[in-house]
């Protein structure tokens, strides 16, 4: 699961999270909606570790992420942990960013073998076996050998879906993984990651795409001026209580 509690986050001067609250049961799809600025990509990207927490918390499977608690003259402290400690903890979450991010310079099998090899420490022949079936079950087993640049959009982004299933993660994370695409690239996306979400897998989705979120989602919850304004089932996108939700469906729909 992932618990995050009266999360902070400010940049400066810029208070960007405000006390967000957010449950994420594990085998659940938990969608995230909410116009530009309001905090969605700051927000997994603290999950992701990549960003630090300026306040709250958040738990990954029960444990703290980015620190640990120690006691410092009968207080009880958070301590920030080593480099490697959050390696280990970013290990459990795969992340997909709107750009694919793919290295150019490697084919489609290449790049899902990277990492499993290079942070993994699998050996060769292992990780290959393993970035085959990936890019089987994203359908890109017949591009194995293709370089980014000979694969459209879409094929681009299920390699980078199949490069961060290649770590077994236990949570996805994908932020605006269809906004870069071509409109008609965008369904094979979707439905890549419909399977992920019949399969059981832990996903938390920052996406523009209503119906995606209507029929896949178990959770809809729509931030926005770094707040939680509104939660619940998928039904709430038909039936927004908020105003400013309200507004927000009415402009992407
Ligand atoms: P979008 O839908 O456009 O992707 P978002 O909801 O993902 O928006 P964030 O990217 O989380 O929004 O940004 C929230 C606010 O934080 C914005 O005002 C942004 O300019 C600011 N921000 C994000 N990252 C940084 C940073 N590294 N330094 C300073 N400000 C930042
Ligand atoms: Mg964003």
């Amino acid at each position: 699961a992932v618990e995050a509690r009266q999360v902070h986050k400010a940049f400066g001067g810029l208070h960007v999270l405000k006390g967000v609250d957010m449950t994420v049961m594990p085998g659940t799809v938990t969608v995230i909606l909410g116009p530009s600025g309001s905090g969605k990509s700051t927000f997994l990207r603290l999950i992701n570790q990549l960003e630090t927490l300026t306040g709250g918390s958040i738990l990954v499977d029960g444990e703290l992420v980015g620190f640990r608690h120690v006691n410092h003259h009968g207080r009880d402290m958070l301590q920030t942990l080593t480099e490697k400690e959050k390696a280990v903890q970013r290990s459990k979450l795969g992340m997909v960013f709107q750009r694919f991010n793919l290295f150019p310079h490697m084919t489609a099998l290449e790049n899902v073998m990277e990492a499993p090899i290079h942070v993994g420490h699998v050996d060769r022949r292992q990780a290959r076996e393993l970035a085959v079936a990936e890019l089987e079950r994203v359908g890109m087993g017949d591009r194995l050998d293709y370089y980014p640049s000979q694969l459209s959009g879409g094929q681009q982004q299920r390699v980078a879906i199949a490069r961060a299933l290649a770590m077994k993660p236990e949570i996805m994370l994908f932020d605006e993984p269809t906004s870069a695409l071509d409109p008609e690239l965008v369904g094979e996306v979707l439905n890549v990651m419909r399977s992920l979400a019949a399969d059981g897998m832990t996903m938390i989705v920052v996406t523009h795409e209503i119906g995606f979120a209507r029929e896949v989602a178990d959770q809809i919850v729509f931030m926005d001026g770094g707040v939680v304004v509104e939660h619940g089932g998928p039904q709430i996108v038909d039936h927004p209580t908020e105003p400013r939700f309200r507004d927000f469906l009415q402009h992407v729909l």
